[in-house]
């Protein structure tokens, strides 16, 4: 059955509401009018070494924050939908998903992904596959150790964190290909710098990075600070 019609006739039974207030919003719809409004675009310049570009849709702050902790929770609402069709908009307007040839979720640890059901970053990546007509892969890349949270950890913590964290494993399909690596969040960009390095080892013609939120880069933060003293 066609994805949209599909939608709507759940819709009948579970209304589709704003991942962000709640409210009952039409099955087409993101966000609510309102929230949309409300939502800032991402417009930093931050890079991730070793990929042609970054991409995010949203600057993470208070007010996204519910949709981002609705699809951590999983598959019901419409936050998955709501952010892979942003940033899937987003990756058009900057003319990046012509040039891509496979989608590549970050991936978590297999007792990890067991343990909460489903990998966040993979509902995205095929909302967004879905939309742009791209193949979502989720394994030619695998997380092969448990690493410690990365949210208390330094922005050097965070990289000997993730240090052979990640491993190829299906060097063939990355090799010549160019890759859209995709994830929820961004912070300091250590998990997809980690995986681009290893993409690119393996000889993929060019690594692009998407995210549904950055956080504010510091040095934005640190502008801000200097500004109101
Ligand atoms: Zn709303």
């Amino acid at each position: 059955m066609n994805y949209m019609l599909k939608k709507r006739l759940i819709a009948l039974i579970f209304p589709t509401r704003c991942p962000v207030c709640s409210k009952v919003i039409f099955p087409e719809e993101e966000f609510c009018a309102e929230c949309r409004c409300s939502l800032t675009v991402y417009c930093g310049n931050h890079s991730i070494k070793g990929a042609e570009s970054f991409t995010a849709a949203f600057e993470y702050n208070e007010k996204i924050s519910p949709a981002i902790i609705l699809l951590k929770r999983g598959i019901k609402g419409n936050a998955a939908y709501a952010f892979g069709k942003a940033l899937a908009a987003v990756l058009n307007n900057r003319d990046i998903s012509q040039k891509i040839d496979i989608l590549i979720p970050v991936p978590l640890y297999k007792s990890d992904k067991r343990k909460r059901g489903f990998n966040q970053a993979e509902l995205i990546a095929k909302e967004i596959g879905r939309i742009l007509k791209i193949d979502v892969s989720t394994d030619i890349v695998e997380k092969i150790r448990k690493t410690n949270p990365q949210k208390t950890l330094t922005k050097k913590e965070r990289r000997v964190n993730l240090k052979d964290a990640f491993e190829a494993a299906m060097p063939d399909k990355i090799k010549g290909k160019r890759i859209l690596l995709i994830d929820d969040v961004c912070t300091t960009g250590s998990t997809l710098t980690e995986i681009t390095g290893i993409l690119r080892q393996n000889g993929a013609a060019e690594v692009h990075c998407a995210v549904c939120c950055k956080t504010p880069d510091i040095k934005k933060e640190v502008d801000i600070n200097e500004q109101s003293r």
